[in-house]
């Protein structure tokens, strides 16, 4: 099969790759987490010359950074030098992470590390966070500088830090970190909400707010607030769920989710559309918490605020990059080169794509990423000139139900963008039943392995 053609198929299983056995040495250094570089011999996953030669530097081992890294080594092969930067040492999955607020999983089953990159790939996994970016300019290579100083050079270079949030007035990184935890960045936040609704009383009021659109994961909040909805009506009786949404209505997944609202959890979630957000007023001393929106001010037991989001912060200190209202980056859809500045590449959540902000669809962007920039350093500058994507998505509906939702896209040649196929989506579930729970856990299993095995 042609690489271009299954780029638009997905998955582990549709590419037919047998996933590698760890280095279970390796593994056991790097979850430490006190080794901070890595390189390793290329395996023979990956080959040894496809005519492309050149190093490309990704910033952000997320599921954008991840899946590039690994497709380029796949289809770059070893004269292809691949360095993954992330600030972390490992990945938390924000996919699955609602299910830590009912007690379903934890943040540290949903950890990934970098080890089957860098030991059955030969990708270079460095510890650091990047702080500046001078793009390559034709032959001449670029680099990326990282906080400690340290400075990685590549004749390509791919931006895929997801995103950052907005301030919301009233709120400092502190009072989130410790009272009104956003969770939308998955990790402690994630189990600090966890731990309030546990402990939350019976009868007590759960708010969440819902930002403007774009933001990641369109089903994610209403998938959220059915998930906690489900936890409160078995465990804390009397409780509700007031969902403050930004937006003039549900933005994913509509018909399921209205089922959801108005006949599964009736009488627990209270939907509002159309409330902007104007303040908060954090109780740190067990009260209730204020949030006041254009409606009005309503007082929560646990405060759920998801603040509006921009692309990640390097790429928003260069208003070049950042030339979607100073937000998001411009790129082209065939290879996900930035539109304003060559050779720099961006992928994921801060890309503005046309596409849902979601993981799924991060994976799909790496992909058609990798496969123009290992074409480019063979000398073939031919952009693909039909790429195909595909966005799935499962919605925990209770603990046991889920619902989905697919869409695929194709390039719009007139308008230059990507747009759903006709008849392709969007699709949703029928219904949410088990069995699409179960198909959950077995698509991301596959989508995981995808991009980090
Ligand atoms: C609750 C929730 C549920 C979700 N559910 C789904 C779902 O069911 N399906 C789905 O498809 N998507 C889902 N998503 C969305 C999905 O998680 C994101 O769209 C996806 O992670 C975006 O990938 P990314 O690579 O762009 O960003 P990320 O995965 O966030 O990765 C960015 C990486 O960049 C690193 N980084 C950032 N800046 C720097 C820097 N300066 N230097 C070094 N490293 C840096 C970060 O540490 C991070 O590892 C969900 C999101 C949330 C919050």
């Amino acid at each position: 099969m042609k690489r271009r053609q299954f780029i638009g198929l997905f998955g582990a299983s549709a590419l037919g790759l047998v996933l590698p056995e760890l280095a279970l040495g390796e593994d056991r250094r790097r979850s430490s987490g006190s080794t901070t570089t890595t390189t390793t011999a290329s395996s023979s996953l990956v080959p040894t010359d496809t005519g492309s030669v050149g190093s490309v530097v990704i910033v952000g081992g997320g599921m954008a950074g991840a899946t590039a890294a690994k497709f380029l080594r796949l289809w770059g092969g070893s004269n292809v030098q691949v360095t993954l930067v992330d600030q972390n040492a490992t990945y938390s999955s924000n996919i699955m992470s609602n299910l830590v607020l009912n007690g379903s999983t934890t943040m540290s089953q949903l950890t990934y590390n970098y080890n089957t990159l860098t030991s059955a790939y030969g990708v270079k996994f460095v510890q650091g966070s990047v702080v500046g970016v001078v793009p390559p300019v034709g032959s001449t290579a670029g680099s990326v500088r990282l906080a400690d100083g340290r400075v990685l050079f590549g004749t390509k270079i791919i931006l895929a830090p997801g995103i950052e949030f907005d301030d919301v007035p009233g709120l400092t990184p502190a009072l989130q970190e410790n009272y009104v935890p956003h969770a939308w960045r998955a990790g402690a936040q994630t189990t600090k909400l966890a731990s309030q609704i546990r402990n939350m009383r019976a009868g007590g009021t759960f708010i969440m707010t819902i930002p403007a659109s774009p933001y990641r994961c369109p089903p994610g909040p209403y998938e959220r607030a059915c998930v906690v909805a489900d936890y409160l009506k078995r465990n804390k009786p009397g409780s509700r769920v007031i969902v403050l949404d930004a937006n003039p209505f549900i933005q994913a997944e509509r018909t399921n989710f209205e089922r959801a609202f108005n006949v599964t959890h009736a009488g627990v979630i209270d939907y509002r559309p159309g409330q902007s957000l104007t303040g908060v007023t954090v109780s740190i001393t067990g009260g209730k918490h204020a949030v006041t929106t254009s409606s009005g001010t309503e007082y929560a037991d646990v405060l759920n605020v998801i603040p509006s989001h921009r692309a990640g912060k390097i790429i928003t200190d260069n208003p070049v990059l950042a030339n979607v209202g100073g937000r998001w980056a411009g790129v082209d859809v065939r290879s996900y080169e930035s539109t304003s500045v060559p050779n720099v590449y961006v992928i994921g959540d801060s890309a503005s794509s046309g596409q849902p902000k979601a993981g799924h669809i991060a994976n799909q962007e790496a992909k058609l990423c990798a496969d123009a920039i290992a074409r480019a350093l063979r000398g073939d500058l031919t952009p693909n000139p039909a790429p195909k994507t595909n966005s799935a998505c499962y919605s925990p509906i209770t603990a046991d139900t889920a619902s989905w939702l697919t869409v695929v896209y194709g390039y719009d040649a007139v308008n230059k963008k990507m747009v759903a196929v006709p008849g392709a989506g969007p699709i949703e579930a029928a219904a949410a039943t088990q069995d699409n729970f179960n198909d959950m856990k077995k698509w991301f299993a596959t989508l995981m392995s995808d991009s980090f095995a």
